[in-house]
């Protein structure tokens, strides 16, 4: 085998992953379709010494910077399939190539569905936000919004009014009443119409629109995505997930080794709650553990 690890996935968790093996010394080749969870935001934020740069720019430099260690190869390839071999892993790409190695990380992040509403996935990222620690200080004290979209959106909206005062748009669902005490509480507004569209210039946010023509003053709106795993084989290599309120999960241990001996696990696809800093240090956790598997078997 050409290669002593394959990591599928150049985002924050595949990249930390490669350069430790780089560092290593080891063979490593890092498969990337080049299209990270966070790319729709203009600046990141909480990643320590990179607070506010744009999260391409960041994975930009941490791809140059790799470009220094001889054994490390990034492929802009698509890995569509992969298979356990008696010792090892084979993958297969978009591009008809069939690679192999004696141990696989898997680091493809998640994808995020929204509600269609008019004018909200334009603005996913900038002013319609997922993560208050992410982009919740850019918005202190202006108008916030919060969309229900389940139970969680409860304990967000109670959350958010940390950041500002908030109301909660309940679009057409009811509420318990222990639940609006609990909303009340904490000041929480309560909108109940239906949400009809997003207003505002380019990215920005001015206003929330009801059905029946009313209009809510609003700067940036918390939305709960629904996600699901970007990629299909963690499912054919077997791996066991668990369904959380965050996203699926893939199961790993403290190396963030899966339930399949020889397959890693990092980043968003492995862990709950979700972030850069996060993903960083679990692909360091799996590029360590990689390394000790090759040498210690
Ligand atoms: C809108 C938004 C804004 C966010 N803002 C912040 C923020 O400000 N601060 C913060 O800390 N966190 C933020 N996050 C969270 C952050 O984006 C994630 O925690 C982080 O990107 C996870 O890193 P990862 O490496 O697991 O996955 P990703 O960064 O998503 O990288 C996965 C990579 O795998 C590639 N890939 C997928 N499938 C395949 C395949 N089959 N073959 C090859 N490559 C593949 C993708 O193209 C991508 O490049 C934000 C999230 C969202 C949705």
């Amino acid at each position: 085998m050409k290669h002593d690890t394959i990591i599928v996935g150049g985002g924050f968790a595949g990249l930390a992953a490669a350069t430790y093996l780089g560092r290593a010394r080891r063979r490593v080749l890092v498969l990337d379709t080049g299209r990270p969870r966070n790319r729709f935001s203009v600046a990141s934020h909480g990643f320590l010494g990179q607070d506010g740069r744009g999260p391409m720019d960041i994975l930009g430099d941490a791809r140059n910077q790799l470009g220094s260690y001889p054994t490390v190869e990034i492929a802009h390839d698509e890995a569509v399939a992969a298979q356990r071999l008696d010792a090892g892993f084979k993958v297969d790409l978009a591009n008809g190539k069939r690679i192999s190695a004696p141990t696989l990380i898997l680091a493809f992040g998640l994808q995020d569905t929204l509600p269609e509403i008019p004018g909200l996935s334009d603005r996913w990222g900038n002013s319609v936000l997922h993560c208050p620690y992410c982009h919740g200080f850019e918005f202190s004290d202006r108008q916030l919004g919060v969309l229900y979209r389940t139970e969680m959106s409860i304990h967000q909206a109670q959350l958010i009014t940390e950041w500002g005062p908030t109301t909660l748009f309940l679009n057409g669902h009811t509420l318990a009443k222990e639940h609006l005490d609990a909303l009340n509480q904490r000041h929480v507004r309560i909108e109940a119409d239906i949400v009809a569209a997003l207003n505002g210039s380019g990215t920005d946010l001015s206003s929330i629109a009801l059905d029946g023509g009313r209009e809510v003053a609003i700067e940036a709106l918390y939305i709960a995505p629904q996600s699901s795993l970007s990629s299909p084989l963690a499912n054919q290599l077997g791996a066991n997930i668990t369904e959380t309120v965050m996203g699926p999960v893939i199961d790993t241990d403290d190396t963030k080794m899966t339930s399949v001996p020889g397959l890693f696990a990092a980043g968003d696809i492995a862990r709950a709650p979700h972030s850069v800093s996060w993903a960083v240090g679990d692909g360091v956790t799996a590029g360590t553990a990689v390394h000790r598997a090759l040498v210690f078997g």
